[in-house]
């Protein structure tokens, strides 16, 4: 008898916590490096453990970590398309303002384009492009009528390379990440909600190594194919994953391969997230794609065409935001191989916070991060002060910093893996959680 409910509790314990890949939405994330059974291995159990592992493939072989796995029912499944849980109230209960928002708004109030894997042949679309749909001709300048604010295409100083990188965490990118530690160069990291769910200790180092960290949406695919409120949870789980897992609620994202319109601006401004495209595409992300023909000597022109303009006046005033993805290790070992003849082009290569002098990057206020003027000036860490309540309204720009009683990132980790509160969103209502480790551990003694 006690066999098999040992069994029993087995089984219950697997299809509870076990969270595997499905696939995901893009042929630039398919060739990613892909996890698996969270549950296969139990150390590293910790964010300094993990990124001292060298060896790519122990780097990139699953882990249990046991504050997710509580997590777990508290989100969408990995690397399929996101749904508000039922019984999320604060995610309903935001999603509903913003849908009020979305509908008594004209210029909001449009219907889905394409396919979530990108298929755009049936959409017919008015060329005068009141939508500011970015894949019909690049728009990024929304209509003043509509209110919204301007996509971020550029960094407002001159010769400076606004330094970002898109799809983390890729679970082998201790080199990336030690080669940037080496070169106390930060960057602003673009965190995909199902990486970070699969990779949560290689996460945390984003915040361990004072990069800075913006949202990527949960599954990374094409937001404009989805009605609002798949549109609303694929920004929210992202967002919400990175608050659990990194204790760090963003206030930028960047839409997966571009693909936003006013509609999908306007959800993301309800969640507090400015919209980041780019100026430049290194191209690293179609090397290996069977449909497109694009080599490492493409991508090291893509590259030095930018480097180019660092001499030829081209960002005498405004420089480039630049796309570079931590997606697979050619992309990440490229990175590493330009970054030389970027570094004595440009008179500055800075995150995007530095850039914009964000200096309050996320909602979490005692978070301070350099202004552009601190950064160049050597100043490129990052301070904690003490936790502090925060508000919904939290603004990214120049609120005071709370500097007292501030301690380097580097000098002690602020995760905060399992926080249950939602700062600065909704009604503050603990999120219900089981420990079904402890569950499964006091059902075991009563039975043996
Ligand atoms: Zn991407």
């Amino acid at each position: 008898m006690s066999s098999l409910v040992n069994v029993l509790l087995i089984l219950l314990h697997l299809s509870t916590s076990v969270r595997g890949h499905h696939g995901c939405g893009g042929g630039e994330i398919m060739r990613r490096n892909l996890g698996g059974k969270l549950i296969e291995r139990t150390s590293p159990t910790d964010e300094a453990s993990a990124a001292a592992i060298q060896d790519i493939t122990q780097e990139c072989t699953p882990y249990s970590y046991a504050p997710l796995l509580q997590l777990a029912p508290l989100y969408p499944t990995t690397w399929e398309t996101a749904s508000i849980l039922p019984n999320d109230t604060d995610a309903l209960a935001l999603f509903q303002q913003i849908s009020q928002t979305i509908s008594s708004n004209p210029s909001f109030n449009l219907a889905p384009k394409g396919t979530p894997e990108g298929d755009f042949s049936a959409v017919q679309y008015n060329g005068t492009d009141v939508d500011c749909w970015w894949p019909w001709q690049g728009c990024t300048q929304p209509a003043p009528q509509t209110g919204l604010p301007d996509d971020i295409t550029s960094v407002p100083e001159g010769e400076t390379w606004g330094l970002g990188f898109d799809d983390g965490p890729n679970c082998s990118h201790n080199a990336l990440y030690d080669f940037l530690l080496e070169q106390n160069q930060k960057a602003t990291v673009f965190y995909i909600g199902s990486n970070v769910y699969d990779w949560p200790l290689q996460s945390m180092r984003a915040i361990k190594d004072g990069h800075h960290v913006c949202v990527h949406t949960w599954s990374h695919q094409y937001m404009t194919a989805f009605t609002n409120d798949v549109a609303f949870a694929e920004l929210y789980y992202a967002r919400q994953i990175i608050k659990d897992i990194l204790g760090v609620t963003p206030l930028c994202w960047r839409p997966p391969y571009g693909n936003v319109d006013n509609r999908i601006r306007a959800i993301a401004e309800g969640l507090n997230l400015t919209t980041i495209i780019w100026s430049d595409d290194t191209n690293d992300w179609k090397v290996g794609d069977p449909t497109v023909n694009v080599t490492e000597a493409d991508v090291n022109a893509a590259y030095q065409i930018v480097v180019k303009g660092a001499t030829n006046g081209t960002y005498k005033s405004t420089g480039p935001v630049v796309l570079n993805h931590e997606l697979n290790n050619f992309t990440m070992s490229e990175f590493i191989k330009e970054y030389p003849s970027m570094k004595s082009a440009f008179t500055h290569i800075v995150p995007m916070a530095a850039a914009m002098n964000w200096t309050h990057p996320y909602v979490e206020q005692n978070i301070v991060y350099p202004d552009f003027a601190a950064y160049i000036g050597g100043q490129t860490n990052v301070t904690i002060g003490p936790s502090i309540t925060s508000s919904a309204s939290a603004s990214k720009t120049s609120t005071p910093g709370i500097q007292s009683g501030s301690a380097s990132v580097s000098g002690g980790s602020n995760s905060t893996a399992g926080e249950k509160n939602k700062e600065g969103q909704g009604s503050g209502a603990i999120r219900f959680t089981i420990n079904w480790n402890l569950l499964y551990l006091l059902l075991f003694a009563f039975v043996l």
